[in-house]
């Protein structure tokens, strides 16, 4: 059977194609026509934008994000520590209720070192984890190879070569010294091991990113000769030379503008009170998303989003993803799906055009991760899709008015969007 798709605007990954008609067949795009052919299920879309899935560049996910993630337009999440996901891979890439999933598996960092600083000294994991054992917290569950903790060069090697074998599809580095969480001082990788997990990981021909919050961790992570960044650092404004260093080695972005604001304290609640959105989220979800991290209430958002511009003048490549894990308050403001369209605003607000945001979330991202089958609307590209009403190429906040999804083709569910638009 045949799906064709009649949009008043495609918007294929770069640009707007204007009125076309997508037909789907076998879970691909197979043809972009300007007239409905023969015998074919006509979806006729009047006033609509069809848009790529749009993809979430740094997630910590399992089934029940992946589930929440798809019913926002987001057709894959790339996750940068966890491990539910590599235990179900199997399952959610067959799954067209799920967004589709990548996984760094975990990241590489020192004995104490980050993430546990955000962990509260009594948390347990299984408690908040919907009980289906939760993302990054799940300790008991996790094979004890790919969690191997490293202090030298020669351990950094070891690790990126297990965690190679064990099926991560990059290699994420965690280079924190607790700066912007509260904990100064915390462990951190130092420059000889993480110049060398790059090295290995690049040897192996694995993309690399690495978690770097502040100006020094970011300067560090290029050194290493760093693919891409998994966040934009918040505790200072940018300078030239950062910026220039950024651009001039060719790294990716992944900026995390509402990690870096809930870090800030600022919560997701007028997120949360868009109908469009609330529609959504189950009370948990809600709960997390008017909460935030509060770790760092001195910065300042309009120094990132300033940093945000300067790196996008440079030409750098700048991606979507939000930092979303669990529902917990303690790593709230943020929820599955819906903050990457809180993110696509940002980017907006940071003085990005519509379009090259929408790019942020498809095209870019895909490009960089190397999924050359997804993140545009093009002949023989896998049909993840989405379609919104109105024209977010022009008023990005339109992606939050979706109809339909399509995961492989598979129709995810049509979600009536009868409800206005808050200011
Ligand atoms: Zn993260």
């Amino acid at each position: 059977m045949r799906t064709a798709i009649v949009a008043d605007r495609v918007f294929d990954g770069t640009k707007n194609l204007g009125r076309k008609v997508v037909v789907l067949a076998d879970g691909l795009i197979e043809a972009i026509m300007e007239r409905v052919p023969e015998g074919t299920e006509v979806i006729d879309a009047p006033g609509t934008t069809l848009l790529p899935g749009l993809i979430d560049a740094h997630v910590h996910t399992d089934v029940n994000g992946l589930r929440m993630a798809l019913q926002f337009g987001v057709t894959t999440e790339l996750e940068m520590q966890g491990v539910n996901t590599a235990r179900d891979r199997d399952h959610i890439m067959q799954n067209d209720s799920l967004a589709d999933v990548r996984s760094a598996g975990f990241g590489l960092t020192p004995p104490g070192g980050h993430p546990e600083e955000l962990f509260p000294k009594d948390f347990r994991p299984e408690r908040g984890s919907g009980g289906r054992g939760g993302g990054l917290a799940a300790r008991p569950r996790v094979d004890p190879i790919v969690r191997a903790k490293v202090t030298s060069p020669e351990e950094a090697i070891s690790v990126v070569q297990q965690l190679a074998g064990a099926g991560s599809d990059y290699i994420k580095f965690m280079v924190d010294d607790g700066t912007v969480e509260g904990h100064p001082g915390l462990p951190m990788l130092d420059q000889a091991t993480l110049n060398a997990g790059v090295a290995e990981a690049r040897r192996l021909g694995m993309t690399t990113i690495a978690h770097a919050l502040t100006l020094d961790a970011t300067r560090m992570s290029i050194e290493a000769g760093i693919d891409g960044l998994a966040h934009l650092f918040m505790d200072r404004p940018h300078t030239p030379e950062i910026v220039d260093a950024i651009a001039q080695s060719n790294t990716f972005v992944v900026a995390c503008v509402v990690l870096n604001a809930s870090m800030m304290g600022i919560t997701g609640a007028p997120l949360a009170d868009d109908p469009r959105v609330a529609s959504k989220l189950s009370k948990e979800w809600d709960e997390t998303l008017r909460s935030s991290f509060n770790r760092f209430p001195q910065g300042s958002l309009q120094d990132v989003l300033n940093t945000l511009r300067a790196l996008d003048e440079a030409g750098v490549d700048l991606l979507i993803g939000t930092d979303v894990s669990q529902p917990l308050p303690f790593l709230g403001g943020l929820a599955h799906g819906a903050s990457v369209h809180q993110e696509l605003q940002h980017f907006v607000d940071a003085g990005l055009a519509p379009t090259k945001v929408l790019s942020s979330a498809t095209e870019v991202t895909a490009r960089r991760f190397g999924l050359t089958d997804r993140g545009t609307i093009a002949v023989g590209q896998r049909a993840d899709l989405l379609l919104v009403d109105g024209d977010p190429t022009i008023a990005i906040s339109d992606t939050l008015n979706i109809r339909d999804v399509w995961r492989r083709g598979t129709r995810a569910g049509r979600f009536e969007h009868a409800v206005s638009v808050p200011n």
